[in-house]
């Protein structure tokens, strides 16, 4: 079994999307001797699962079966664009209930800092998506949504259809293909996001 880790790591210089929490990370030694550490950040920092709620729509985390986040997942490159659009899709043979995952140029360039442009998900790629019924769909940036979109279509096309979308995975390590997925969220109740580590399995 061969397992590819597509989790960004989180620590205080992580890169965050601009105005979101900063990453903090503070030690506390009780005088016992043992030690923990007060972590601030916010529910999309690093890779994690967007929820309804995020897009001010009804739901937390909670709404998705923990069934979606486990199997069969397929990663599909679009390289050499800024934005994914219904157009790229046409000839994916998306099915229904499948776990798709964006492989484009942010994997390449990799995720040290948080760079100023991204390549994106159109509205009407989403709407296509939801269409297909797929059961997740994940991006290799931070944001699943283009800078300055007119509309937040990528995030509510997908998420009013209760499809989660995983952000901030990196791919750079996985050739387009069939693996098996595992990114189940943290269990914050009644949050609009939650951090998952996420990982592609090769059997
Ligand atoms: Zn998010």
């Amino acid at each position: 079994m061969n397992i590819i880790d597509i989790s960004l790591p989180i620590h205080p210089n992580m890169p965050i999307y601009p105005g979101n929490q900063p990453t903090e990370f503070n030690k506390i030694v009780k005088p016992s001797g043992s030690q923990l550490t007060a972590m601030t950040f916010d529910s999309h920092a690093g890779t994690h699962v967007d929820a309804p709620a995020h897009a001010g729509l009804e739901g937390s985390t909670e709404v998705f079966p923990l069934e979606t986040f486990y199997g069969l997942a397929r990663v599909i490159a679009i390289e050499n664009t800024p934005l994914i659009t219904k157009k790229h899709l046409l000839d994916q043979d998306i099915q229904a209930g499948e776990r798709i995952l964006f492989k484009t140029d942010n994997s390449t360039r990799g995720h040290d800092i948080f760079h100023d442009s991204w390549t994106a998900l159109s509205s009407e790629a989403a709407a296509f998506l939801a269409s297909k019924k797929v059961a997740l769909v994940g991006i290799d940036w931070f944001g699943i949504k283009q800078k300055g979109a007119p509309d937040n279509g990528a995030h509510t096309e997908l998420l009013s259809k209760q499809i989660p979308i995983l952000e901030g995975i990196t791919l750079k390590n996985a050739e387009p293909g069939t693996y098996i997925l595992s990114a189940f969220p943290v269990a914050y109740l009644g949050v609009d996001g939650a951090q998952t580590r996420a990982v592609l399995i090769q059997e």
